[in-house]
């Protein structure tokens, strides 16, 4: 699992969680981004990029001024949150581990809604589980 990814200046990029400012009104907290040490750029990781894209759209042009927590909203920004609280820097090691405690916990839920048969639930389940899904993890 590389976590690494190179910049386009050459030097490697370092992942970590960063706060994302919208229509400098919104602070989307906690987003998964590549930083570059060298050159300064930031990348959005990629398994999350459509998601925050989503989210960005969901707020519309003129938001409202506040916090957007996106390690509740996306799981796979949950995950590496958790990592980061685990070991204080982003190893893949504690990552895999994160996400699959993180899946054991959302099948474990999947067992629950099902047996109480609450579709709305499982779908709500389902999404979370999709956005830990090989695609999005590095
Ligand atoms: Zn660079």
């Amino acid at each position: 699992m590389p976590l690494l990814k190179r910049c386009t200046c050459g030097e490697e990029m370092n992942l970590g969680l960063r706060t994302v400012i919208f229509a400098k009104k919104v602070n989307i907290n906690n987003v998964p981004v590549y930083h570059c040490p060298v050159c300064g750029r930031n990348d959005v990781f990629p398994g999350v990029k459509e998601d925050v894209g989503k989210l960005v759209g969901q707020l519309g042009a003129r938001p409202a001024p506040g916090s957007i927590p996106f390690d509740q909203v996306h799981e796979w920004a949950g995950v590496l949150s958790q990592a980061l609280h685990d070991s204080e820097s982003l190893q893949a090691a504690a990552i895999a581990k994160a996400a699959e405690a993180r899946i054991d916990q959302l099948l474990d839920l999947l067992l629950i809604a099902s047996s109480l048969e609450d579709e709305v639930w499982m779908d709500e389940i389902h999404t979370r589980l999709s956005q830990l899904s090989a695609r999005n993890v590095p």
